[in-house]
């Protein structure tokens, strides 16, 4: 566990890329909104991004955050990343206030079937792979999207706040930066097709923020650059 101030070092380290990046781009850097990524890390990592204004982490699996939630600040709300099970719907229905990782219709029933028995609305994002790796998940296509789009439009529990995706490991800067602007391409064309607003698109880690910011990215998830290497 890194100290308080290796923690605030970090953060002025990432804030003032995300500062750049969007100075580059003609951005407010308001426009970005910052997703500290808790996973591996204690509940104590969660805290220190709350104390420092954060309102929100994201962690890769369910039962991982059910079990920091309880020791992290009430307030902080989370948020799945990573890649859910069907079999898992009710657990991450109860334990996260965002899905980041829809990628299936069945799946959108399921967690819609599940935040409508304990009466909640869960805000979700459609996870696509728009760089086409086959080791990420996400739907594959953008028919693929458009199945999934309707089907989670269709989950009354469910609300659609836009798109995230995961380039390939490793990939060089320009095959994530065409990712990323292959994302931003579907979200139009989804919108257009819709009618759904779909105003947020997620994507950028801590090896690519600014690629993703210049693409239009308004949440970056970030792990590593904040809180050290897993
Ligand atoms: C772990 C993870 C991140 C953060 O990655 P870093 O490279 O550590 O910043 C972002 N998004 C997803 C989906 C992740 O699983």
């Amino acid at each position: 566990m890194l100290t308080r101030e290796q923690f605030h070092a970090n953060l002025a380290a990432v804030r003032a890329r995300i500062g750049a990046a969007c100075a580059d781009a003609g951005r407010d850097p308001r426009s970005v909104l910052l997703l500290p990524v808790t996973k591996t890390h204690p509940a104590e990592a969660a805290a220190l991004a709350f104390e420092a204004g954060y309102g929100a982490v994201g962690e890769n699996r369910a039962q991982e955050a059910a079990a920091k939630r309880p020791l992290a600040p009430a307030a902080l709300r989370w948020e799945l990343i990573g890649h859910l099970q069907s079999n898992k719907a009710k657990l991450a229905a109860a334990t996260f206030d965002r899905v980041q990782s829809l990628d299936s219709p069945e799946l959108a029933e399921k967690l819609g079937r599940s935040c409508v028995e304990i009466g909640k609305t869960l805000p979700v994002l459609l996870q696509a792979n728009a760089g086409h790796d086959s080791a990420k998940a996400g739907v594959a296509d953008f028919d693929a999207l458009l199945r999934l789009a309707e089907t989670a439009a269709a989950c009354p529990a469910l609300r659609i706040e836009g798109l995230m995706t995961i380039p390939a490991l490793d990939a060089d800067p320009a095959v994530a930066r065409r990712a990323f602007d292959t994302l931003r391409g579907w979200r139009d064309t989804l919108a257009e097709r819709t009618g759904l607003a779909l105003p947020q698109l997620s994507m950028g880690m801590s090896g690519d923020l600014e690629s993703a910011i210049a693409a239009g990215a308004t949440i970056i998830r970030v792990g590593t650059a904040l809180f050290g290497v897993r």
